[in-house]
């Protein structure tokens, strides 16, 4: 069989410990064989960060900006344990961080689902999508303890002019401040990238904020969503999708009643607390995909799960191990369907197609790693290492060539 041809490169980010045995075993098994696999490498585990001064991460988001399209293993987001084991020469950030400023991008997270591993909530039917502001609000806030009565309040002095002065709250004794922000250009971005995303995966948009209450502060989300659906409403009437807005406590109880297959993108708070409760509800943190979107259209593909640091040192002490590579798998599909339809290569749109049927019916079929092996229903699982669920994987995307 000839191999799939690419035109453009894909950006290849590696990362750290199990995921990065992971990554080159998925690449190996499932990628290498079938696909004339055209890369732009980057090797984002931590001992070359640290010898590049974490220069290659920025290099790496650069080189999204320009390809448009990456694919990005777990990392390590260093802490003083971590500097000490790696002998850091300083706390390097959160590579995602970095790489999220960049491209000032938003990352979306969508569960894979299948039959025999029930959501908590049992009318989900289909995946939810949630999309997290990840500017701003109480995660930029300042903050002051109130030890004494005196009266607050919240001054602004325009550089043009504009100076106002409120008063937040005459105090009769000790209590809490809290001042926060956010800025337009970056509730716009976060809109424009909810809305392209809505269109690329043909779901519905759902948007929640507490506008009732913050007349002002989450009037100016919801106004400015509004003004940026103006510019994508056309292509949403034609794919029949829909963008829907509603209160943020109206819309956890639509979420709790639906059959789920759409995104809900959330503020800040709202979406750190809520992805949490909807991934825990559908079962496993090795089966949540993670994509990271631009304003301006680039996309960055991950799991969601960290570096599987616990599995990694018994993989370094020659034990078996049993990692669910699943979420990097759909990283590596999702990235070559996207530059499948950016370069209109339908062969490797297809390969992306099969490869995931490929991962759906090894699960279907019960051969499972070690995490899922208790979530199932209605099968009786067959538990394998990481190696032979790749194995699996790739009879069955052999057979479906
Ligand atoms: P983690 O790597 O996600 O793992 C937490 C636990 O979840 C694991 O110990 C394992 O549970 C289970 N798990 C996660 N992924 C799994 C998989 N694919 N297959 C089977 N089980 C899986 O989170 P962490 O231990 O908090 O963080 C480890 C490192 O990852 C840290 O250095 C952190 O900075 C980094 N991190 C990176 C990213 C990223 O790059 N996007 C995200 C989060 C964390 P059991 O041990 O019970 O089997
Ligand atoms: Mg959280």
């Amino acid at each position: 069989m000839e191999k799939i041809q690419m035109t453009t490169p894909l950006v290849e980010m590696d990362g750290d410990e199990m995921t990065r045995i992971l990554w080159k075993m998925i690449k190996d098994e499932l990628i290498l064989p079938f696909v004339d696999l055209k890369t732009v490498y980057f090797d984002l585990g931590l001992p070359k960060r640290d010898e590049t001064r974490d220069q290659i991460t920025v290099e790496a988001a650069e080189a999204t900006k320009k390809y448009g399209v990456a694919v990005k293993c777990a990392t390590i987001t260093p802490n003083a344990q971590r500097m000490d084991e790696y002998k850091l020469h300083e706390m390097w950030k959160s590579p995602n961080g970095t790489i999220r400023s960049l491209l000032d991008g938003t990352v979306f997270r969508a569960p894979i689902t299948i039959p025999s591993i029930k959501p908590a909530v049992r009318n989900w039917e289909k995946p939810i999508t949630i999309a997290r502001h990840a500017y701003g609000d109480v995660y930029k806030s300042v903050e002051i303890r109130v030890n004494e009565p005196g009266t607050a309040k919240m001054v602004f002095n325009g550089a043009d002019g504009q100076n106002e002065e409120v008063i937040i709250h005459e105090f009769k004794g000790p209590g809490v401040l809290q001042g926060m922000h956010n800025t337009d250009k970056s509730i716009r971005s976060f809109a424009h990238s909810c809305f392209k995303f809505a269109i690329d995966t043909k779901q519905d948009l759902w948007f929640s904020t507490k506008d009732t209450i913050s007349k002002k502060y989450d009037g100016t989300f919801r106004k400015i969503f509004e003004e940026v659906y103006e510019e994508y409403k056309e292509q949403f009437e034609k794919l029949g999708i829909e963008y829907f807005y509603t209160l943020i406590d109206d819309a956890v109880a639509r979420v709790i009643r639906s059959k789920g297959g759409y995104i809900w993108a959330c503020k800040n708070y709202d979406g750190d607390v809520m992805s949490d409760m909807v991934s825990t509800a559908f079962g496993s943190l090795a089966m949540m995909t993670s994509v990271l979107v631009s304003p301006d259209g680039k996309y960055e593909y991950e799991a969601a799960h960290g570096t599987v640091t616990r599995h990694y040192y018994k993989y370094l002490k020659g034990e078996d191990t049993s990692t669910n590579p699943m979420a990097t798998i759909f990283a590596w599909s999702g990235a070559m369907r996207k530059r499948g339809e950016m370069d209109q290569l339908p062969a490797l749109q297809q390969f992306a197609d099969k490869l995931e049927a490929a991962c759906y019916a090894t699960l279907n079929a019960g051969i499972v790693t070690k995490d899922l092996a208790n979530l199932m229903e209605g099968v009786t699982p067959v538990t394998v290492n990481s190696e032979g669920f790749l194995k699996a994987i790739r009879e069955r995307l052999e057979a479906s060539l």
